[in-house]
């Protein structure tokens, strides 16, 4: 059958990286697609990220197998259709031992990120011990490191690829234009839709219930923010914070490095700005680990996001980052997420349309 005659008229609330890449997959399918965006495309949360491709090594810590694996499966899809804006980049861990229990549980999570990436791995982990030139800018108690890859993206370039993309199959792209009212019948502030879909991020529970409609789950606000630093750095870091409760990055960035990130739990997702104490905390963190420590001139800019996570019994800091799908009518709804599973919310979603 011609797919020109399953062709349907579709809205979609929320322009960043879920709608955007949810908007292309359906247009691709030959639907007729309609973004609605507040501000600019992918200028709230889609642009505050550590900028990581990723299956989230961290979140094995709770056992989130299936979450970690197709995490990694939609790194691989990045990498290989965006090369000019996404590349593999290598990340170390380092240690103040030759061998302790902490490194031993961190080379075998590091080893099963690798079994879970499967044929899609992008390179072998190792532990190596430090050379003189790695411990110019490490303090001289660490001896080894353990090194693994992930995936970075420059999502500035990879955005604009993006919102190409879109225009290219002629979604309308409808920025600065906040959507006050919708019905799950398929109707966007006055227009006609076959189906809406609401990818607003960390705003889906406050305009479902805006618009009396029940939100089947709830989210946590968890502020992350980040530090530009100016200090070349030529390939990432992974340490403990200063409270050992979570992982900080120190990542290439522009010349600079990019550090990141805290956990803060906010009221309200519009309340994304980097505290002193965030600032403090960063900054010290990463200094427990660097012989010349960094001081606040060297800090360039920072950033703030709010992450949509959707509340579990857990802790914030245990909680999964994996989607959700609410089914109203004509009403679909998108909760939690990473920029790197925008792929697999958007299969899931042509596969429900
Ligand atoms: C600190 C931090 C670090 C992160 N790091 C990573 C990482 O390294 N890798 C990774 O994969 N993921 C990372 N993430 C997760 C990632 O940022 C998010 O999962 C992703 O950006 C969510 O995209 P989204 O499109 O769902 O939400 P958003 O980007 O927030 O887009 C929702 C859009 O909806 C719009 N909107 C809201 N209300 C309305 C309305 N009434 N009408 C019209 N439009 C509206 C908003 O303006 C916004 O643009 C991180 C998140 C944070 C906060």
């Amino acid at each position: 059958m011609d797919g020109i005659h399953l062709s349907k008229k579709i809205g979609i609330i929320g322009g960043g990286v879920t709608g955007l890449v949810v908007g292309i997959f359906l247009a691709k399918e030959g639907h007729n697609v309609s973004i609605y965006e507040k501000n600019s495309l992918l200028s709230q949360t889609s642009s505050k990220t550590t900028k990581l491709i990723h299956g989230g090594l961290r979140y094995l810590e709770n056992f989130h197998f299936n979450e970690v694996k197709n995490g990694l499966n939609d790194r691989s899809w990045w990498l290989e259709n965006f090369p000019k804006h996404t590349k593999k980049l290598k990340i170390s861990i380092p240690f103040k031992s030759i061998f302790s229990l902490t490194l031993l549980k961190s080379f075998i999570g590091i080893k099963l990120y690798e079994i879970l990436a499967g044929s899609k791995n992008i390179g072998s982990s190792k532990i190596l011990k430090l050379l003189k030139d790695d411990k110019s800018f490490l303090k001289d108690e660490y001896k080894t490191y353990l090194s693994f890859y992930d995936g970075s993206m420059d999502d500035v370039s990879l955005g604009n690829e993006l919102i190409q993309s879109a225009r290219d199959l002629n979604i309308d792209l409808l920025e600065n234009n906040e959507v006050t009212n919708f019905d799950p019948n398929g109707m966007i502030d006055g227009c006609n839709f076959d189906k809406i879909i609401l990818a607003v991020g960390p705003w889906s529970k406050i305009l479902l219930e805006q618009n009396d409609i029940e939100s089947q789950k709830d989210i946590d606000f968890i502020k992350g923010s980040h530090l530009i630093i100016d200090r070349e750095i030529d390939s990432g870091i992974m340490f403990s914070s200063i409270c050992k409760s979570r992982y900080i990055f120190a990542l290439p960035y522009n010349g600079g490095t990019l550090l990141g990130t805290t956990e803060e739990k906010v009221n309200h997702p519009d309340l994304a700005e980097i505290s002193i104490d965030e600032t403090n905390y960063l900054i010290e963190s990463y200094n427990q680990i660097l012989k010349k420590p960094i001081s606040i001139p060297e800090i360039i800019s920072s950033y703030s996001g709010v992450r949509p996570l959707i509340k579990s019994k857990d802790n914030y800091h245990k909680s999964s980052r994996d989607f959700f799908i609410q089914k109203n009518e004509s009403l679909l709804t998108i909760f939690g997420g990473k920029w790197t599973t925008s792929p697999s919310i958007a299969r899931k979603i042509v596969t429900m349309i």
